[in-house]
């Protein structure tokens, strides 16, 4: 790769623009997704979802502000990866509720993969120092984990019911 990577640091700054690149590439995915969902009620999710997304790619600039640095200039394979597996999806002739229950597993599958990496980012800046930094990540963790935590709830309630 091309930047040298010899301390924490070095691996907790990239692991932040990781973390960027993940929620700016989420921030033009969920308008799609929350447009293709059936169910009222899991628009209403992916969209405020939505919001709750823009608010932690600030936090992550702000984090940013401290470092001296820009989050900018990596790109998250992991969360692209996911994002076109959603897609494939969204192409496929699905029934309304089976299109649901699909979108609420892709979308949860974001959601766990956001939340190892904030879970690894937090630990990382508490251990480095930056306390700062650490409670804006838990902020954004907590959000991500009560995001997921909707989803789940949205298809026990009815979709993947619906779907059988
Ligand atoms: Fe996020
Ligand atoms: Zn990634
Ligand atoms: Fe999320």
């Amino acid at each position: 790769m091309a930047s040298k990577m010899t301390t924490l640091e070095d691996l907790y700054i990239d692991t932040l623009k990781d973390l960027y690149s993940a929620e700016k590439q989420l921030v033009k995915a969920l308008p799609k997704m929350a447009k293709n969902a059936q169910s009222p009620d899991l628009q209403k999710a992916l969209q405020e979802h939505l919001r709750q997304t823009e608010g932690q790619v600030e936090r992550i600039e702000r984090i940013f502000q401290e470092l001296e640095g820009s989050p900018r200039g990596k790109k998250c394979m992991g969360m692209e990866g996911l994002i076109e597996e959603g897609n494939e999806l969204m192409q496929e002739d699905a029934e309304p509720d089976v299109l649901d229950a699909g979108l609420i597993a892709a979308a949860q599958k974001v959601e766990h993969y956001e939340i190892a990496g904030y879970g690894t980012a937090r630990a990382w800046a508490q251990r480095l120092g930056y306390d700062k930094a650490a409670r804006l990540l838990q902020e954004t963790l907590e959000e991500e984990s009560m995001a997921n935590e909707k989803l789940t709830k949205i298809a026990e309630s009815h979709v993947n019911m619906e779907a059988q």
